[in-house]
C-alpha cells in the first residue's frame, strides 16, 4: 500500500433565499450558498480533495453543472458516490483536515455536530475528522459576508500500482 494526499478549495456566493448548508447539515442564517447543486462548500472541497489523491480529476469534471440531474443535488450523495468510487480502487481514507471560512454566522456551538456528521458520511472515526471555522478578519468577499469557502486536506491509502 502506499499512501496519497489530497487538497480541495470551495468558494460560493452567499445569497437570500437559499439554505446554508455546511458538512451536510443546514445551519441557521438569512443566508445561503448560490450554486447548481446545494452548495455545501465543505463537502465540495472535501469531494475534491479525495478525487485529488486518487489523481480523477475533479468534481467539475463528475458532476457538470450543465447537467441539470445534479440540480439542487445534496452534495452527500456527490461525496458518496466519490467515496465509493475511491472504495472500488481499494483506497482505503485515513483522515481528513477541513477548514470553513465564513464570517457569519459563527460555527463554534455547531463544530461538534459537524465534526460527527463529516465522520458519519466518510466513514471515519470522529479522531480522524479534523474541522476548524474561521472567519477572513474582514478581508475580500468572504470577509465581507458575501460567500463561504472551504478547504480539505484528505490522506489515502491505495494499493501499490505493482506491489498489491
Ligand atoms: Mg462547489
Amino acid at each position: 500500500m502506499v499512501f496519497r494526499i489530497g487538497h480541495g478549495f470551495d468558494i460560493h456566493p452567499l445569497v437570500e433565499g437559499r439554505r446554508l448548508v455546511l458538512a451536510g447539515m443546514e445551519v441557521p442564517c438569512e443566508v445561503g450558498c448560490a450554486g447548481h447543486s446545494d452548495a455545501d462548500v465543505v463537502l465540495h472541497a472535501l469531494a475534491d480533495a479525495l478525487l485529488g489523491a486518487l489523481a480523477a480529476g475533479d468534481i467539475g469534471e463528475w458532476f457538470p453543472d450543465t447537467d441539470a440531474i445534479w440540480k439542487d443535488a445534496d452534495s452527500a450523495v456527490l461525496l458518496g458516490k466519490v467515496l465509493d468510487a475511491a472504495a472500488e480502487k481499494g483506497a482505503h481514507l485515513v483522515n481528513i483536515d477541513v477548514t470553513i471560512y465564513l464570517e457569519r454566522p459563527k460555527l463554534g456551538a455547531l463544530k461538534d455536530r459537524m465534526r460527527a456528521r463529516l465522520a458519519e458520511l466518510t466513514r471515519l472515526d470522529a479522531g480522524c475528522v479534523g474541522l476548524k471555522a474561521r472567519t477572513f478578519e474582514g478581508f475580500g468577499p468572504v470577509g465581507a459576508g458575501r460567500a463561504a469557502a472551504a478547504t480539505a486536506v484528505v490522506l489515502v491509502e491505495i494499493p501499490h500500482p505493482e506491489k498489491d
